[in-house]
């Protein structure tokens, strides 16, 4: 896959009382810019999984995910663009009326097979040995690959040893891992787990980076009741940052990354004179699944 177009990405100062207040300077990297649909990082994530399909002539995609996926979404468009077959594997029963993230996957051509919740957790093995032609893609894009391909996304930022700390939001760890082993000694990962209780983010992040004692902080304490649970208290804060800074974010990842940083610092976690980078890591198609109008963006 090509690199994105570094032109496309910005990085926009966050000007808000509260960081002025703190001592705090923050600006935030547009990677949801950089592609309508293989947004944010799937882009980086994707990247080397694609070439070693390439590299070993595979010609046929497998990955997995839920009805709002970022990732299948942005897989199904990734293939397309490079030539290769593709199959989603969707956690759940075949809905009547499909979310609009699957009917834009299966517009890039993407086959969907459907595993009820159950067999998914279970079974989804059982297409774990698939024909010759076939290459896996795990689901969410963890894994080593994923993790090379995000500790890419830092060469767009280029004044980046300025920054004391990077922070990210986390499902997989992928990218924070990534971004770990890109960074140097002296800045800090902060990262916002969006799942409720994954104690094995930790682990994950660590083994995925390759380095035990960069340092890094996860937050735990900041996922609004699960994986893609959200709040009236989330939606509203959307809409205030937004009007705020007109930068959008979305309901499972930068919403709820946006939201711990202010927090963090309301709470004087971090000292002044600090200088964040935020990564916007996109998704924001997935706003698809709230009503029109509770967000104003
Ligand atoms: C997938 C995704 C993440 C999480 O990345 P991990 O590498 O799984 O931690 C964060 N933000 C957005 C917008 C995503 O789509």
């Amino acid at each position: 896959m090509t690199a994105p177009d570094p032109s496309l990405v910005s990085t926009d100062p966050v000007l808000i009382p509260l960081f002025a207040e703190k001592g705090i300077r923050a600006s935030v990297l547009r990677l949801d810019k950089i592609h309508p649909v293989i947004s944010g990082n799937k882009f980086f994530k994707l990247h080397f999984y694609l070439e070693e399909a390439k590299q070993t002539g595979k010609d046929h995609i497998i990955t997995y995910g839920g009805a709002w996926s970022n990732h299948i979404v942005a897989t199904a468009a990734a293939c397309k663009l490079n030539g290769f077959r593709s199959t989603g594997i969707i956690r759940g029963e075949e809905p009547a009326v499909l979310s609009a993230t699957l009917k834009d996957a299966l517009d890039y051509g993407m086959k969907l097979e459907f595993l009820s919740r159950e067999d998914f957790t279970t079974r989804k093995r059982a297409y774990l040995s698939p024909s010759g032609s076939s290459y896996i893609i795990p689901e969410g894009g963890y894994g080593l690959h994923g993790a090379r391909g995000a500790a890419t996304i830092l060469q767009y930022v280029p004044d980046i040893s300025n920054y004391t700390h990077i922070c990210c939001a986390a499902g997989t760890g992928t990218m924070t891992a990534g971004l770990l082993s890109a960074s140097d000694r002296i800045q800090k990962i902060v990262s916002v787990s969006v799942l409720k209780n994954n104690q094995q983010l930790d682990t994950d992040i660590r083994s995925l980076s390759g380095d035990a004692n960069k340092p890094a902080l996860i937050s735990h304490d900041h996922h609004f009741g699960g994986y893609a649970k959200h709040t009236a208290a989330l939606l509203s804060f959307m809409n205030d940052f937004f009007r705020q800074t007109t930068i959008p974010s979305d309901i499972v990842y930068t919403g709820k990354l946006f939201y711990a940083i202010l927090d963090m610092v309301k709470k004087d976690q971090f000292v002044p004179g600090s200088k964040f980078l935020l990564i916007h890591s996109g998704g924001l198609q997935g706003n698809r699944s709230l009503n029109k109008g509770t967000l104003i963006f």
